[in-house]
């Protein structure tokens, strides 16, 4: 059997942990081995919307196993790993699959390091029995590693796989369980959580016009040209992690590879240097015009169209021409 942690939202299950289990379903039906027909298995931990057990007999889970009680309710790395723990023992599950975000990697490491076994994040292949290929180095460099401890114990990459329904759907059974939990398992917790802003990157994936923007917007304050631009276009304004990370934007806006991935008919990157990991984001957009002062800059250089400049003359020229053609 192979035990897939699942994480769960208001709506059920998450995305990425859907592709999880579409990976691990992939496994049990490609491999002729030790793999071959092995059921897939849910272990949840805190929420089960009743949505999310009907998405994951959807996508071929027959049993979930959720761990209830006060310990659960809040997320924690280590009572969570317990959980998956008691889980997998219970159930002797030869793999144990999460999704590779923040907090599938932190209980499957918890996990890894209570069952004695070695742990692979971030996978983006495996050839059964567990020789899998997973990404480092941010994503730029693909590293193979052979897994013989079992459980194989490993985080499947965001985007590895497309989340799909099983050919032959199932109706998943719950079992509740309440695993004992250690003291020092509680010592770090979630104690409160704050609503972020709306979540607008299903718009973003599929505009037809992208504007980006990065570090060379200068600031907060240094968006309502690119923003403007987007508008007038029609289209969706996506950012570079540096904007992100230092606040400029929100997290939904991000493109590239911990972002959201684009392919739109135009994308417009504006003072962004183009670094593999936003590449990966935007490699599919048909044609792409960068907007840079740097000649040098990859961006530059991969791009259909360039213009040379700085973005905050550029873009605003661009944007009084196009308002003086539509009159
Ligand atoms: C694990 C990991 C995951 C990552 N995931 C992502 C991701 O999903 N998305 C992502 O974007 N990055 C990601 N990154 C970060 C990535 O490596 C780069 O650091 C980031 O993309 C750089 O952002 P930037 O291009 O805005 O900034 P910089 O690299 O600093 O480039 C700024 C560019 O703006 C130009 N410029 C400056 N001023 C102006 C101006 N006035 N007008 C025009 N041009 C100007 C400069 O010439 C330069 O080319 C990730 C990194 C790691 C390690």
């Amino acid at each position: 059997m192979i035990l897939v942690f699942v994480e769960t939202e208001a709506g059920g299950a998450s995305e990425p942990s859907l592709e999880a289990v579409t990976f691990a379903r992939d496994l049990a039906t490609r491999d002729s081995g030790e793999l071959a027909g092995q059921p897939i298995h849910a272990v949840v931990a805190g929420e089960l919307p009743a949505a999310a057990v009907e998405q994951l007999g959807t996508h071929g889970v027959s049993e979930v196993h959720h761990a209830i009680g006060d310990a659960f309710s809040a997320y924690g790395g280590a009572v969570w790993a317990g959980a998956v723990e008691a889980a997998q023992r219970s159930t002797g599950a030869i793999a144990v699959i999460a999704t590779g975000s923040p907090r599938g990697n932190e209980v499957l490491a918890h996990l890894a390091a209570r069952l004695g076994v070695v742990m692979a994040a971030n996978v983006v292949g495996c050839q059964p029995p567990f020789l899998v290929t997973r990404q480092v180095v941010g994503g730029a460099v693909l590293e193979e590693m052979q897994l013989d401890d079992r459980p194989a114990v490993f985080s499947v990459a965001g985007h590895a796989v497309e989340a799909g329904p099983a050919a032959a759907p199932v109706t998943a059974t719950v079992h509740e369980f309440s695993p004992e939990v250690a003291a020092a398992d509680l010592v770090a917790r979630v104690v409160s959580t704050e609503p972020g802003g709306p979540d607008r990157s299903g718009s973003l994936r599929s505009a037809r016009v992208v504007v980006g923007a990065g570090r060379g917007a200068g600031g907060a304050d240094g968006f309502g040209p690119v923003s403007e631009l987007a508008e007038l276009l029609d289209g969706a304004l996506g950012v570079s992690r540096v904007v992100t990370s230092l606040g400029w934007r929100p997290h939904h806006e991000q493109v590239g590879q911990t972002g959201s991935r684009i392919s739109p008919e135009l994308y417009i990157p504006c003072g962004i240097s183009g670094a593999i990991q936003h590449w990966a984001g935007c490699a599919s957009s048909k044609t792409i015009l960068a907007i840079n002062t740097d000649p040098d800059a990859p961006m530059v250089s991969k791009a259909t169209y360039a213009v040379i400049g700085d973005m905050h003359e550029v873009v605003p020229a661009i944007n009084e021409e196009i308002r003086r053609r539509r009159g």
